[in-house]
């Protein structure tokens, strides 16, 4: 187990002063463009791939730094140059997570690299679980996945919605209900390979922030897979699903399930954007501060702002640690007993948020239009509250963990 370390070695300095000058030189200058267009920004990943930030070989190494740093290093540098732009080129993660949390290591080896592509002829992946009705209430979801046995196929229909990169991506990973009497706990998750006919992207959403980020459906009609699509295959499924109906006919101990585990451990990385976003504000804002002259002196020499922004850094820098606190537990598998993954990606998207506001008001006017960045950053910033669970569903989780109640 890596020791807990505030400081960073110089490998990883390198690799983060690396990640910064592509979010500065390629990332940042592009950012208004691409937020005004609210398209998938192509040419940049492709630039990423191009030196190796978009790649399955640089995501695996952060992933596996047993520091915990990696990731959460990566994710405040690319969002500190532009949320949109970076949920682009970083989206793929979360489906090569779901593959690696639950595939067997021959799905690993076969989906991972696929969903990334390469230099030449790059790829994006999306992960869909939400639905229509089930968002916070992943148990609401209808979207069914039925064995064809003769075959040995999977039949998967529904429909999927608010997908990152959803219908554009090549390989998407789909979480359907294989078992509907065991509410979230007869969920799996599958493969669907490039161009497998039936999916399609429905309606795509224009969005209040982050939208150079492509978000849309996804329809799943007669979606035909092979067995082997099923992440974990099919006799671990069975006996995951022995094991819960063993539990609901006990009325035992609720089994933690998969997906909710995993997104406990991957929430720190939310939190980490949502730091570089505040970051990003309050940099633009101290500036700001310090050359804008009102009543014949800048305007940080009044108390009223400085003490905002102090607020402000303080804040951001608190929010840093219990992220990096929670991704090192996550990498060197110690549990969360107080929510610690909850608590990180709570305190740090509440943060961009009020930061972000906090910068648009000390630049005043120019605050409010689309000549400055924070405008952007201000609304990019409302996404952190809301996906990978929203503020909510965090404080329901720790508030459970902590109290041992079902709190509703
Ligand atoms: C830009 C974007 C990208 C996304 N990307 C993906 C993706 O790639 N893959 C994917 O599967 N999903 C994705 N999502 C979906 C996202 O995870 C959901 O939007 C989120 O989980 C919230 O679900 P909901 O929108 O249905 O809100 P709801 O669940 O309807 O919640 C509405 C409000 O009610 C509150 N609420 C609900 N239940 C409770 C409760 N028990 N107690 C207190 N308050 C409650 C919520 O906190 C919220 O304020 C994305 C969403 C967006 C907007």
């Amino acid at each position: 187990m890596a020791e807990f370390s505030f400081e960073l070695d110089d490998d990883q300095k390198a690799v983060r002063d690396w990640i910064h000058g592509f979010a500065a030189d390629v990332i940042r200058p592009a950012a208004a463009e691409w937020d005004e267009r609210e398209e998938t920004p192509w040419p940049i990943i492709q630039e990423a791939a191009k030196i190796g930030l978009y790649s399955l070989d640089f995501y695996a190494q952060q992933y596996f730094d047993p520091t915990g740093l990696g990731i959460p290093m990566t994710m405040e540098e690319l969002f500190w140059g532009d949320a949109g732009i970076a949920l682009s080129i970083v989206g793929t993660g979360l489906a090569a997570v779901g593959v690696l949390a639950n595939g067997t290591e021959e799905q690993i080896g076969t989906w991972i690299p696929q969903m990334y592509g390469d230099a030449a002829d790059v790829k994006v992946a999306a992960f869909c679980s939400s639905e229509p009705d089930a968002g916070s209430d992943v148990g609401s979801m209808r979207t069914r996945a039925v064995y064809d046995e003769a075959k040995d196929e999977w039949v998967l229909d529904g429909t999927k919605t608010w997908a990152t990169n959803g219908g554009i991506a090549g390989v998407h990973v789909v979480v359907a209900v294989v078992d509907p009497e065991l509410g979230s706990k007869g969920h799996a998750s599958f493969i669907i390979p490039p161009g497998t006919p039936g999916l399609s992207q429905g309606q795509k959403f224009k969005k209040h922030g982050i939208r150079a980020s492509h978000t849309a459906e996804v329809v799943l009609d007669n979606v035909r897979v092979p067995g082997s699509c099923l992440l974990g295959g099919k006799e671990k499924l069975d006996e995951r699903l022995a094991r819960a109906r063993e539990r609901a006919k006990s009325g035992g101990e609720r089994l933690k399930n998969a997906a909710m585990a995993t997104f406990e451990a991957s929430r720190p990385a939310v939190g980490a954007m949502a730091v570089g976003t505040a970051r990003a504000a309050y940099e633009v804002a101290l500036d700001y501060a310090k050359t804008r002259e009102q009543f014949g002196r800048p305007i940080i020499d009044n108390q009223g702002v400085a003490f905002q922004l102090a607020d402000m850094r303080t804040r951001i820098d608190a929010a840093r640690l219990m992220v990096w606190r929670a991704s090192w537990m996550a990498v060197n598998g110690r549990p969360f007993e107080s929510a610690e993954g909850s608590m990180s990606k709570l305190f740090a998207s509440e943060t961009a948020k009020q930061v972000t506001a906090q910068a648009v008001q000390i630049l005043g006017g120019n605050g409010f239009t689309r000549e400055y960045p924070v405008e952007r950053m201000h609304r990019d910033a409302a996404i952190y509250t809301i996906f990978e669970g929203t503020s909510e569903i965090q404080r329901l989780v720790i508030a459970r963990t902590l109290s041992g109640v079902q709190i509703r």
